[in-house]
């Protein structure tokens, strides 16, 4: 892989930048997903509007959770009403900074 920055970091989540091909990679327990610049957006604007209360369901364990599809056929993440909240704030952070190293870079 190549050398990647930093771009958010929110409780068990991390999302990376690559240097070179500008790749995003979402680090979440046991995941690692890779989205293009314009796929990440996409996805970043569906996850903001995805509201808990309104579509929570029981995942096999009991638990409260929303689904969440991806570009990825078949690839759906789930978040606990904490894991969502951290989820949004980590790309509020990654759209952030990817804008500032934007602006720094060019
Ligand atoms: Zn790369």
């Amino acid at each position: 892989m190549c050398k990647k920055t930093m771009i958010a970091n929110s409780g068990d989540i991390q999302i990376t930048q690559c240097n070179n091909c500008k790749m995003i990679n979402v680090w979440k327990p046991g995941l690692l997903l890779s989205f293009s610049f314009s796929q990440f957006y996409e996805f970043t604007k569906v996850a903001k509007q995805l509201n808990f209360d309104k579509f929570f369901e029981y995942s096999p364990d009991g638990n409260r959770v929303v689904i969440l599809s991806t570009p990825f056929p078949d690839i759906c993440l789930k978040f606990t009403r904490a894991e969502l909240h951290d989820f949004v704030h980590a790309i509020d952070e990654a759209m952030y900074m990817h804008k500032v190293y934007e602006l720094v870079h060019n």
